[in-house]
């Protein structure tokens, strides 16, 4: 049979509450409550409870079961014909995800209020494990709609780069490090950008926006003789002369991916494996 130690961390792993949670970020449109919900159905097939209804205006926290078939950073090794495969099918990984609104004024107050609370947070029940910031991949093509998503972008890197170095109005000591997962979803629109030109358009954004904060920042100081202006406002390194990439926030601690898939066709290969890809690096922060 089942060793008796197996029985013991499958045990645990039954008994104790969900306890990793996952922030869902981004813009109006993103597809936010599709993926929400599509997660929320596949887990009540496994737990046969039926779904609730989500809308776009509050914010919302669901319990999610990983496929048993995910991989988790704890069991990478596990083989198809490890035994503990079937255990995991048994007592399934779970993890809660966050909900917000993504719409401009409610992502003040809500997705970015959320992600300072969560990500400060140091109590086990409420701490940040990972963020994951969707963009619709076909309507970055608009100048407007990459700016705005670029925007909230920043904003939550400066957020959680300010956090890493300590430089938080509360915390003291470095606080963990949180990765972050560029969901680039709506690959299944034949006019959806590819991940690689959604990094590269991010990232060309970001450092435009940057740029012109430190500039802002320089003016202000000069203005206003004595008064510093705030480098550590700045994202990435501090004098923002080079071109920003999401490689220069390794430096702090914050990884960031950016991987495509698709709420809809969910599974599907073409399709950037539906929503696959995403489920497994949940699993690799687990
Ligand atoms: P939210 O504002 O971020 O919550 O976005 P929604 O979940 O309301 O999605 C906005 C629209 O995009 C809805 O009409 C969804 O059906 C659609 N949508 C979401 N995901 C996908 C996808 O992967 N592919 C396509 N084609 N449409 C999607």
């Amino acid at each position: 049979g089942v060793p008796v130690f197996l029985h013991l961390v499958f045990y645990r792993a039954a008994a104790s509450p969900p306890s990793s949670n996952f922030l869902l970020l981004g813009p109006s449109g993103a597809g936010k409550t599709a993926f929400t919900t599509l997660l929320e159905s596949k887990s009540s097939l496994a737990s046969k409870k039926s779904p609730s209804t989500h809308t776009s205006q509050t914010s919302t926290l669901i319990t999610v079961t990983l496929p048993p078939s995910v991989p988790t950073a704890s069991n990478r090794y596990r083989s198809v014909n490890d035994p503990s495969l079937n255990e995991a099918s048994k007592n399934p990984v779970k993890y809660r995800l966050r909900d917000t609104p993504g719409h401009g004024k409610l992502r003040a107050s809500q997705g970015i209020a959320e992600l300072q609370s969560m990500a400060a947070s140091t109590d086990t029940k409420t701490k940040l494990r990972g963020v994951i910031f969707m963009v619709d991949t076909a309507a970055l093509v608009d100048e407007a709609t990459l700016r705005d998503t670029a925007t909230y972008l920043h904003d939550v890197l400066l957020i959680l780069q300010k956090l890493a170095l300590g430089k938080g109005k509360s915390s003291t000591k470095r606080a963990a490090e949180i990765p972050v997962l560029v969901a680039a979803n709506k690959q299944d629109l034949f006019t959806a950008l590819p991940p690689g030109s959604v990094r590269e358009k991010l990232e060309a954004e970001i450092d435009r926006i940057r740029k012109s904060k430190t500039k802002g920042l320089m003016d202000a100081s000069m203005d206003s003789a004595g008064l510093d202006a705030e480098e550590d406002d700045v994202l990435g390194d501090d004098d923002a002369q080079g071109v920003f990439s999401f490689k220069l926030l390794e430096q702090v601690g914050i990884k960031v991916d950016v991987t495509g898939g698709a709420v809809k066709g969910d599974q599907q290969e073409e399709y950037g494996s539906g929503v696959r890809r995403w489920e497994e690096w949940v699993g690799m922060c687990l």
